[in-house]
């Protein structure tokens, strides 16, 4: 039997269903959006590119790339169409490209082979790879092409006047060694970095330095680029730019464009599991073996692109990815995308975060301000370093920044360093990674915690804004920054660079 309630009752039961209804409205309200913040692949959105790109995109070559990748072969075959102006202003009779993988041919040039990486990267038996040319033309026309001693300098003939566009055609073929490295598989990742040819940096000549074992050696100016890579059904891929695959029935075909970028990198696996969210505009996407590995690598990378944005302006790219790459660097920068190292992935402590925070820094200094990554490394590098410094000062608290400082920068200059190397050095004048990272990342950033003190951390965030914003998508000279920062100081910091840049301390 149903008993009639009262009219305060009834009230009642409507308030409870109304509460009822509105919960399971909130619910779902909360399950979208922390599916759209942080794991659900329904939030991906494409953001357009932003219009410095875009008026930038206007003034630049463009590199057209069709290739196939074949796990079974570890080959990667392509055609790419490079259309070229003349960077140089005169008259030249070659084109220099840089073409850096033919470096792991042999085991006496690849930066993967020296006494401190070769275990590391090959385990116990070298594997050859790197690019093979099968063909190239200039205009149409098949000309002769050469190589220097290791493979990385590609020159070709032609008589090419200052206002005249050039067009070359490269067929190619890329074996990819058994070689945990920026190049090379290893775990059933391949890392595909520094593999498509990039005209060389014209700097007053072709710039043609060694691919050395240390550091980041490439150089390339900003070029549009389009890459249409088709991959084996089951394969992911992380690259410079995204997009979503067109699935045919046994393979997968990925279309990225990429406008105003200095190169392009790809990794792909078929182990990859991946999470993506927005940061702001920005889509972040994080590729690793582990769902919950890829699912911190976005949380950090988010934090760190808020972070930077607030201090040192717009991040211009639309899309951000980080890939895991089983090799013993920490990390490796390209433009929009970096390879995160498995060991950082595996690690228990704050070795992640550190990482990508670092990681996601180099898309302000080296993807979108260049500088000379071999003459003048602590230019990126420092700056780095520097911008941890702010993260973990915005993440945590001032007193986990004071912390930082004192433990990452201010040991690093106590420590005893046994030759006369300095963070003004050139990448080649290092013997290892421990060295090159203490002198150049950390005592390097010695200088911006001293600009920080005599500017004020608001009058040097707005100085590295005005460097950001004045040489993106160019390459600034230490005499650029330098002249940059002194007139924010209003006087010659130049003595206070050389101090902290060209002095070898003694302990
Ligand atoms: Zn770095």
């Amino acid at each position: 039997m149903r008993q009639k309630l009262s009219p305060r009752e009834n009230r009642k039961a409507w308030l409870y269903a109304a509460l009822i209804v509105l919960g399971m409205v909130l619910c779902i309200a909360l399950a979208w959006y922390v599916s759209a913040q942080e794991w659900g692949r329904e939030a991906v959105y494409l953001p357009p590119a932003n219009e410095a790109v875009l008026e930038k995109a206007q003034t630049l070559d463009t590199i057209v790339i069709d290739a196939v990748f074949d796990p079974e072969s570890k080959q990667l075959t392509a055609t790419q169409v490079m259309t070229l102006r003349n960077p140089s202003g005169q008259v030249l009779d070659s084109v220099v490209l840089r073409s850096y993988s033919g470096a792991y041919l042999s085991e006496d040039t690849s930066p993967a082979a020296t006494d401190e990486l070769f275990a590391a990267c090959y385990g116990e038996r070298f594997s050859t790879g790197g690019l093979i040319l099968d063909c190239v033309q200039v205009n149409g026309e098949t000309v002769r092409h050469s190589w220097n001693e290791d493979k990385t300098v590609l020159t070709l003939p032609v008589q090419w006047s200052a206002e005249r566009t050039l067009t070359l055609q490269l067929a190619y073929h890329v074996n990819i060694p058994d070689c945990g490295s920026r190049f090379g598989v290893k775990d059933g990742i391949y890392a595909l970095g520094n593999v498509f040819p990039t005209l060389a940096l014209w700097d007053d000549g072709w710039r043609t330095e060694g691919y050395c074992a240390i550091g980041d050696p490439f150089l390339s100016a900003c070029a549009n680029w389009t890459v249409r890579l088709t991959v084996p059904k089951g394969y992911q891929l992380a690259a410079t730019g995204y997009a979503e695959p067109a699935l045919l029935a046994d393979s997968a075909v990925y279309t990225l464009q990429a406008p105003a970028v200095r190169d392009f990198a790809l990794v792909i696996s078929d182990r990859f599991t991946s999470a993506s969210a927005m940061a702001d505009d920005v889509l972040v996407t994080a590729y690793a073996a582990d769902k919950k590995a890829a699912q911190r690598m976005v949380k950090y990378a988010r934090q760190a692109i808020a972070c930077y944005e607030a201090h040192y302006g717009s991040y211009v790219y639309p899309t951000f990815t980080l890939a895991e790459v089983a090799f013993p660097y920490g990390g490796m920068e390209y433009p929009q995308m970096v390879m995160i190292g498995s060991s950082a992935i595996a690690a228990t402590d704050d070795t992640l975060e550190v990482l990508v925070a670092h990681e996601t820094a180099h898309q302000w200094w080296y993807a979108m301000v260049g500088s000379d990554s071999y003459y003048e490394p602590w230019q990126d590098e420092s700056l780095c370093e520097y911008a941890l410094m702010d993260y973990i000062g915005d993440v945590y608290s001032a007193s986990a920044r004071e912390n930082a400082v004192f433990q990452r920068i201010e040991t690093a200059l106590r420590i005893t360093i046994p030759r006369g190397v300095t963070p003004g050095s050139p990448i080649d004048y290092f013997q290892d990674l421990t060295e090159y990272t203490q002198v150049v990342y950390r005592r390097g950033a010695a200088l911006w915690m001293a600009l920080e003190n005599l500017l004020g951390k608001d009058a040097l965030d707005a100085a590295l804004t005005q460097y950001q914003e004045a040489f993106r998508f160019g390459h600034a000279t230490r005499e650029d920054l330098t002249l940059l920062l002194s007139q924010a100081a209003g006087r010659d910091l130049a003595p206070l660079m050389t101090d902290y840049l060209d002095t070898y301390i003694t302990n």
